[in-house]
């Protein structure tokens, strides 16, 4: 097959046939909101807890996001977690956030963004989510990636760790063909072996970033937080995904990190997640671009 890129395994027949839509030019801009907005002078950052635990602790991160004027909180309302056994700290609220959600959007002037696992639950949480992730889990599921899609709001596909760029174009695919225009894509690390420490789980892709704009314009969120899992490796992998050209950040922070319910190594603190923004903001202006 004719390949215009020797050694990518993305060939012109594949954006023509494969992926025509998630390979098409498109306007340079993806608009969330009246604040929010993808584009080439922006990066918005996405961040809060692993899961939304209680009422008190999603607050305080609410607070923090509001003082350093970020305007996307992350929170797992449904967890896909890799074991089925819960441990006794862990619980999900699932279904029972919907009131804090509620609370929050009537607060904060705050994009509430979750993973949705299961259509059956789409109809339920649409009212209180903005921004519908499809975990890296999940990538694959295209019937759940068609029903919310449907839904017509942001969605954020995570890459699979044993995925291909070529994959998650065919997954964003799915989402286009529904004239979902809201997707952005999300590079969360890979599974490769690797040395340097048996808690770095994947292995943060970069390269995806300047490869994703070779084909396509959509924009590319790089998460380090879930890629490394380990929280002390999150501030120079965030500062090089900004360098690398990423279209936006999802980071992962906690009030009291190394008591979180879920993945306890891979939360920052309040603190660190401070400091880290202003450190992103330092780097975005050096390349014309605003964090927010
Ligand atoms: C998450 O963002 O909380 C999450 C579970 O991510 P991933 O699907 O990348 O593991
Ligand atoms: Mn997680």
């Amino acid at each position: 097959m004719d390949n215009k890129f020797p050694g990518k395994d993305i060939t012109k027949e594949d954006c023509k046939f494969k992926f025509p839509l998630a390979t098409k030019k498109r306007p340079n801009e993806i608009s969330l909101s009246k604040k929010i907005k993808f584009n080439s002078k922006t990066i918005p950052v996405i961040a809060g807890p692993n899961t939304l635990e209680n009422r008190d602790m999603i607050l305080k991160c609410c607070d923090l996001l509001e003082k350093k004027k970020i305007g996307m909180l992350r929170a797992g309302v449904y967890k896909p977690l890799t074991f089925p056994y819960r441990s006794k700290k862990y619980f999900e609220l699932g279904d029972k956030a919907v009131k804090i959600l509620e609370e929050i959007k009537k607060n904060y002037d705050l994009l509430l963004v979750s993973e949705i696992m299961e259509e059956k639950k789409l109809d339920f949480i649409n009212d209180y989510i903005d921004v519908f992730q499809i975990g890296s889990r999940n990538m694959q599921n295209f019937p759940l990636i068609t029903e919310v899609s449907k839904k017509l709001k942001p969605i954020i596909i995570k890459r699979h760790y044993g995925a291909s760029l070529r994959d998650l174009l065919g997954a964003a695919e799915y989402a286009l063909i529904n004239k979902n225009d809201k997707v952005l894509l999300c590079e969360r690390g890979v599974s490769v072996p690797h040395t340097h420490k048996a808690t770095s789980r994947f292995l943060l892709d970069l390269q995806i970033v300047p490869a994703v704009k070779e084909v396509s314009n959509l924009p590319l969120i790089v998460d380090p937080s879930h890629a490394c899992f380990w929280h002390k490796w999150v501030k120079s992998l965030t500062l090089a995904s900004i360098a690398s050209g990423a279209n936006g950040l999802m980071l992962e922070f906690h009030p009291n990190p190394r008591n979180a319910a879920v993945d306890p190594l891979q939360p920052i603190s309040f603190n660190e997640f401070s400091k880290l923004i202003d450190e992103c903001r330092e780097m975005a202006k050096i390349l014309n671009k605003k964090i927010i």
